[in-house]
């Protein structure tokens, strides 16, 4: 149990509240009321409660709603800085693949561990990852005790081979086996098809049909680059990525849909029509020069947005609150209106709209009742000060430094530098040994 004492926060319709206290039981946010000298001893006399919380001292602090990364491949971590300076299908096809194709489950364990270290020193609590050997990815977010919708895509398996044959199939049985034993929800599995140029029709089907009788959630790449986006209409008789999805089928299921840098309208129409939801990139499709998403126009039409970090290979980080400054950067710079996504619009995105795009109920806000998901920000440092408007700063001021603890159904899972779930030395050390038994397999 802890007590937040005498601490700010930004309220479910992202006010900021000042000197509150918030007391925090079991996974719960129990109560929320204005501080006051006492430490809610009338409230634990009526509840019967044990009457010792931890108090964590709120002054000069602020607490939010943790962050949802909306799109990553978190064992991607093992691939940071490596294949630079290449187009998406370079990238892909000579340097990511080949790679790839040397990782062991252990490998994922490994870097997962550095990616989840970094999400929680990032105030991450929740993240939608697409990648393979998922029970090494498992075992590791398992024991770190963050949540995740994790799926194994289906990519490329060549005309003609079964979904049901592949690793993919077998990592999401994997997932829901551990569902069935794992009740918490703290690891939800999706569906996922990496994209359409790397996946056949029948392929798209099978994997639809399992997601449709298990009720998962599909997470896919969609018109990320403007190659993509036109080789698919020539190879699909004039049909966008979205139209060609929609036409199979796939948007009957929930649809989380990375990039959508070069959607056309009549495909915002169908992800709004069908309640999909877009994920923006922006590190990602500026480093791989695939352009720049038009996130105004996402919401002129009514889809719900989310922004993603994509792998650390192509960003090369995975820190939300970079992301997301660069979201409202690059979109205000390219469209030349400073009015565009205001900082409580984009705090919606990185905590509720990931909440409810990952089927998480009575997370993403602060409020009683609602799962303890919190990052504790500390302001008394110089570049949080003075604080006009808090979102502001978070937004445009905030870096990993201030993020002072990070907490994830109650538990506290980072505080002032430490890692309480996991030992940050030996992975790294690991990564490392990882890195140079891939770079001697394959000849470098
Ligand atoms: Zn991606």
């Amino acid at each position: 149990m802890f007590l937040l004492k005498n601490i700010d926060y930004l309220d479910h319709n992202f006010v900021h509240q000042k000197n509150m206290d918030i007391l925090i039981k079991d996974n719960m946010i129990e109560k929320i009321r204005p501080s006051t000298n006492d430490n809610f001893d009338d409230f634990f006399f009526e509840c019967n409660f044990e009457h010792n919380p931890e108090i964590i001292d709120g002054k000069n602090k602020a607490v939010l709603p943790g962050f949802y990364n909306m799109h990553s491949h978190v064992p991607m971590t093992l691939l940071r800085g490596y294949g630079e300076g290449l187009s998406l299908q370079d990238w892909l096809f000579t340097k990511i693949f080949p790679f790839e194709n040397l990782l062991t489950a252990e490998d994922t364990y490994w870097g997962t561990l550095l990616g989840l270290s970094e999400f929680l020193a990032s105030g991450t609590v929740s993240f939608s990852d697409m990648y393979m050997r998922i029970p090494g990815i498992v075992k590791a977010i398992d024991e770190v005790e963050i949540k995740a919708n994790l799926c194994n895509a289906i990519t490329d398996f060549g005309p003609g081979v079964k979904f049901a044959k592949t690793e993919a199939y077998r990592d999401e049985i994997f997932l829901l086996d551990y569902m069935k034993s794992n009740p918490s929800r703290k690891i939800i599995a999706d569906a996922g098809i990496h994209a359409e140029y790397t996946s056949y029709p029948e392929q798209v089907l099978q994997l639809l049909e399992f997601a449709v009788n298990n009720n998962l959630i599909i997470q896919l790449h969609l018109s990320e680059t403007a190659f993509e986006h036109e080789e698919c209409k020539q190879r699909h008789y004039g049909k966008t990525p979205t139209e060609y999805f929609f036409d199979l089928g796939v948007f009957q299921q929930k649809c989380i849909l990375a990039h959508g840098v070069y959607v056309e309208e009549k495909d915002l129409k169908i992800i709004q029509q069908n309640d999909a939801v877009l994920v923006h990139n922006p590190a990602s499709n500026m480093k791989l020069g695939s352009g720049f998403a038009s996130v105004g126009k996402w919401l002129d039409f009514g889809v719900t947005v989310c922004i993603g970090t994509d792998g650390a290979a192509s960003n090369n980080d995975l820190d939300i609150l970079q992301e997301t400054r660069l979201a409202a950067l690059v979109q205000k710079g390219l469209k030349k209106d400073p009015k565009l996504l205001k900082p409580e619009q984009l705090l919606q995105m990185i905590t509720i709209n990931g909440a409810n795009a990952q089927g998480r109920k009575n997370c993403g806000l602060i409020k009683e009742g609602n799962a303890a998901d919190l990052v504790i920000f500390d302001l008394d440092t110089p570049n949080m000060q003075p604080v006009y408007d808090l979102a502001t700063n978070i937004i445009y001021s905030a870096n990993m430094k201030n993020v002072y603890l990070t907490m994830v159904d109650g538990q506290i899972l980072y505080r002032n530098g430490e890692y309480k779930t996991l030992d940050i030395e030996k992975v790294k050390f690991e990564v490392n040994r990882i890195k140079n038994e891939k770079l001697t397999q394959l000849g470098l």
